[in-house]
């Protein structure tokens, strides 16, 4: 069990004691059975096992070229699941007039005329040979037992992968965060999603394929190394979105996923790396319109995106952007719900700017550490100043008391005195040159 497995788990203790999925199935159904289980489907899930049937028997068609000798082609078929039952139904029938369980519908080609008829009927009604008849006959019932694996699925009460599907969803947030992230496979996505909506068991390939896809950019983030924290809100935000509309979110995923620009620029833009000045603009501008009202903010924005630079990107991801700033702000989340090449942008002039703001500071450091130090070093020398001053006012100040001193006993001395005095007055009340 991987990382993921628990934290899912841990998210969703509830589908905890689900049992694992089916490997592989053996069982096939005898028609009678085969219509017992899809009576018991409810109208969505006929709906769903329909379209795969449809596309199944469109293959068929396609690849065995049943109807090539004719102008027919294969549209579609009808289902009357309540065929020979006391329940009102809308009846279905072939060219003939026999009433039918399933009905094929055929179209000619040059003249639109559409055609219905039952599988035994299509030697008599299309006029194609016995041969080619069988075969078509043939191939529907290979039809039949693909289809099993899905009733056989139903019949088990298997339940669709509910976990495998939150687990899928987690790997696509660690897979957005990613160097070197993986595209998913889009088609088995929306399929996944249509049977998780029917509340149906889904194919065992698919449930292979899901979980190579998972296994793949798991690999992938243990290969980077790199520790992600994909926050719960934000999971279930992400999760939110894509049950809101699965179609726009794994589009919207996939083109977000790109590096180059060819998912979000417009023809006007002939660039294929949009320069810092551009980022730099579009950075001060949504700092601008942080705080002004909603309507105001979209404006702006949209003012900026008529202008030549702007011009370069498609408007909506103008929107998309402001939306999840005035959301988010530059939070890490931020930057994980816009297209990468505006988020590689955005993030690279933001470290531009705070290496700037960084620089200067280290230059004032550097000038305040010089300046401290010539402060110093005046100090200091003030110091060695202000002694050496000292020093020589006490010397002068000891020579005046003896002078004084001796003045009293020698009155000659009060010349000495006052020329002594004389010749150090100035040294006496000026703290400057202290040399002599
Ligand atoms: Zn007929």
């Amino acid at each position: 069990m991987d990382a993921w497995d628990e934290i899912v788990k841990e998210w969703y203790p509830e589908i905890l004691s689900k049992k694992s999925y089916p490997l592989k199935i053996s069982k096939h159904y005898t028609s009678a059975q085969r219509w017992e289980i899809y009576e018991r489907l409810t109208k969505n899930q006929r709906a769903l096992v329909n379209k795969h049937r449809r596309y199944l028997i469109q293959s068929q068609f396609l690849e065995e070229n049943y109807l090539l000798a004719t102008d027919w082609v294969f549209e579609d078929f009808k289902v009357n699941p309540f065929f020979r039952t006391s329940r009102r139904q809308e009846k279905l029938f072939c060219k003939c007039g026999r009433e039918l369980k399933v009905q094929y519908i055929v179209k000619s080609q040059k003249t639109g005329e559409r055609l219905t008829l039952g599988i035994s009927h299509f030697a008599e009604h299309l006029h194609v040979s016995e041969n080619v008849a069988s075969s078509i006959s043939q191939g529907m019932t290979r039809v039949d037992l693909a289809m099993d694996e899905l009733l056989w699925l139903k019949q088990q009460n298997c339940p669709f992968p509910e976990e495998l599907w939150q687990k899928y969803h987690l790997a696509l947030m660690y897979n957005n965060r990613l160097k070197q992230p993986k595209i998913p496979n889009k088609k088995l996505y929306l399929r996944v999603a249509e049977f998780r909506e029917a509340a149906f068991p889904i194919y065992i390939s698919d449930y292979q394929a899901l979980q190579k896809e998972i296994d793949s950019m798991y690999r992938q983030t243990q290969l980077e190394e790199k520790t992600i924290h994909v926050k719960k809100t934000d999971f279930f935000e992400n999760r939110t979105s894509a049950e809101i509309n699965t179609k726009a979110f794994i589009e919207t995923y996939q083109i977000f996923l790109k590096k180059d620009l060819s998912g979000i620029r417009t023809e006007d833009c002939q660039l294929t790396k949009l320069p810092d000045s551009y980022f730099q603009e579009l950075l001060s501008l949504l700092r601008k319109v942080k705080h002004f009202p909603p309507s105001l903010a979209e404006k702006t924005i949209q003012e900026f995106s008529d202008t030549p630079q702007g011009r370069w990107i498609q408007p909506q991801i103008y929107k998309l952007i402001l939306e999840k700033y005035l959301l988010h702000g530059f939070k890490e989340v931020f930057f994980y719900e816009i297209p990468r090449p505006m988020r590689n942008g955005l993030l690279r002039v933001l470290k531009k700017e705070k290496e700037a703001m960084k620089s200067p500071l280290k230059k004032e450091n550097q000038r305040n550490t010089a300046d401290s130090s010539e402060k110093k070093s005046v100090e200091e020398w003030l110091l060695v100043k202000k002694q050496a001053s000292t020093s020589t006012r006490k010397r002068a100040f000891d020579v005046l008391q003896q002078l004084e001193g001796l003045r009293k006993e020698d009155p000659s001395i009060n010349k000495v005195l006052h020329d002594y005095y004389v010749k150090i007055k100035e040294k006496l009340f000026d703290d400057g040159d202290t040399s002599g």
